[in-house]
């Protein structure tokens, strides 16, 4: 029988843990952050249910099941050879298969993935479906690449990659710099190799196994969020404008959705500044230059007219808005940025991105109340709508937008209800972070109690 603890004697303990994960994972800041970020936030629990604490259960939690990493040689159009690295986290397989996305982008390496592997574990227990948790990617940089230079470093990725993966073992989906087509590429080399029509991989192609609602279902799933986190505060988004950081995938569906719920979304970014148009972001530009084009956010502000501004370097935040959806990418949103929110009347910030947020600017937005939306809960739409591909594909079927759409609906509100009901129980009333952390920590944990040490 295990001994009660009181929050300092768990508070302590869970220090103590931190710093053996920090000295135990080296140079690995983004995933230290994870960590500590979910940590701090588990004392009450372990204080209340000690059985959590004894048999190595953060320990393991904190520990990949496996990780993979591998070569990735490639050639260019000109035919010279490139050296990438690709990486497989598969962190936690408790609730299911390991699920999460794949990232191409320069900066991936494999303090990152193991970060977004972490939240993801969390993530998926919040969705209530059986997916455990999991992350990819390489160090590769798509951007001014040709369509056949993609396509070869799709197929040496997965190449190598479809040793680990499987229907019933890690099921991978998009990120950032990997969206339909990479997707395309990496499905296309994984059915020549093992001639197996397999749903491995979602986010494929609507026509060829991919779920309708997909693209959208990360943007949309986080308004829905920011949505429900209004309506407990008895407001809506109706008329209220908002700032959203990022234009790919999920900015332009979040940008899409706030519309659809009456709201107007003033901005939209890139790497190398960000667009404000008074009039509201036009989507089916933003689209055309994003998704067919594959621009630049600038290109949006030439061809608008007089309405918007590129601001090279900016930042989104600056821009005075109600709601603030945080689309692009890790720690993109700190201290200042809150500061000049708080400064302009947000009431709401809810996190697309993964980990957008720095933690001293969370402080600082929830000291202030303002409603904040953690990723893990936030975009969790995602990955929800991808195992919901997951089951079409095992059954064969494909489903009709609608039943996707509201299914989606009703995951976000329950997701939403879950971690506010479970944020009152333990204290925190109004504290999504700790609401998150702590349903999601509690539907991994009794599974891996019940499973035995593994
Ligand atoms: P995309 O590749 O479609 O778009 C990424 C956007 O973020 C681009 O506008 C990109 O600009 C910008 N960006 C990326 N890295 C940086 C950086 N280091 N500095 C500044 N801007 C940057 O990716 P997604 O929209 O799919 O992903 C966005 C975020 O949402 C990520 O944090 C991802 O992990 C998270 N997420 C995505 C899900 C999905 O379903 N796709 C699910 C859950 C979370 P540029 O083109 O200039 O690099």
């Amino acid at each position: 029988m295990a001994t009660p603890l009181d929050t300092k004697t768990s508070l302590d303990s869970l220090h103590r843990l931190r710093d053996e994960i920090v000295h135990r994972n080296p140079a690995q800041p983004e995933f230290h952050q994870a960590v500590h970020e979910v940590l701090e936030t588990l004392a009450p629990v372990l204080a209340a249910r000690p059985e959590y604490a004894e048999p190595g259960l953060l320990e393991r939690l904190a520990e990949p099941e496996r990780q993979i990493i591998f070569r990735v040689p490639w050639q260019d159009d000109k035919g010279r050879v490139h050296v990438n690295r690709g990486y497989r986290v598969e962190f936690n397989s408790a609730l299911g298969p390991y699920k999460g996305g794949l990232r191409f982008h320069p900066s991936v390496n494999l303090g990152i993935i193991k970060f977004l592997g972490f939240e993801q574990i969390f993530k998926n227990a919040l969705t209530g479906q059986g997916i455990g948790g999991g992350k990819g990617g390489s160090d590769f940089d798509p951007r001014g690449r040709s369509d056949a230079e993609i396509m070869r470093f799709c197929q040496s990725f997965m190449t190598e990659l479809q040793r680990h993966i499987g229907e019933h073992t890690d099921v991978p989906a998009g990120d950032i710099g990997v969206g339909t087509r990479e997707i395309g590429y990496l499905f296309g080399q994984y059915r020549r190799i093992t001639n197996r029509w397999e749903g491995i991989l979602t986010g494929k192609g609507q026509g060829w196994g991919g779920s309708l609602v997909r693209p959208e279902a990360t943007g949309y799933g986080n308004v829905l969020f920011a949505a429900a986190m209004l309506r407990e505060r008895g407001e809506d988004l109706e008329g209220q404008t908002a700032v959203v950081s990022g234009s790919g995938n999920v900015a332009i569906y979040t940008i899409e959705k706030l519309a659809a719920l009456g709201a107007n979304a003033v901005t939209c970014s890139d790497s190398t500044g960000y667009v404000v148009d008074e009039k509201g972001i036009d989507l089916e530009l933003l689209k055309q230059i994003k998704e067919v084009e594959r621009g630049r956010v600038s290109d949006y502000a030439e061809r608008r007219g007089a309405s918007a501004r590129f601001m090279p370097g900016g930042r989104v935040w600056e821009v005075p808005a109600d709601v603030a959806l945080p689309s692009a990418t890790q720690n993109e949103l700190n201290e200042d940025d809150a500061a000049t929110l708080v400064r302009n009347g947000v009431k709401a910030v809810s996190e697309g991105a993964n980990m957008p947020t720095t933690p001293e600017a969370v402080h600082l937005l929830q000291k202030a109340g303002v409603a904040f939306g953690p990723g893990k809960a936030a975009n969790a739409g995602g990955v929800a709508v991808s195992a919901l591909e997951m089951a079409q594909n095992a059954s064969r079927t494909a489903w009709q937008a609608e039943r996707v759409e509201s299914e989606l609906a009703r995951i976000m509100n329950d997701i939403h209800t879950t971690c506010h009901e479970t944020a009152t129980r333990y204290g925190a009333p109004g504290d999504y972070v700790a609401g998150a952390n702590i349903a999601g920590f509690e539907r991994v944990a009794d599974a891996m109690l019940a499973q035995g040490v593994i």
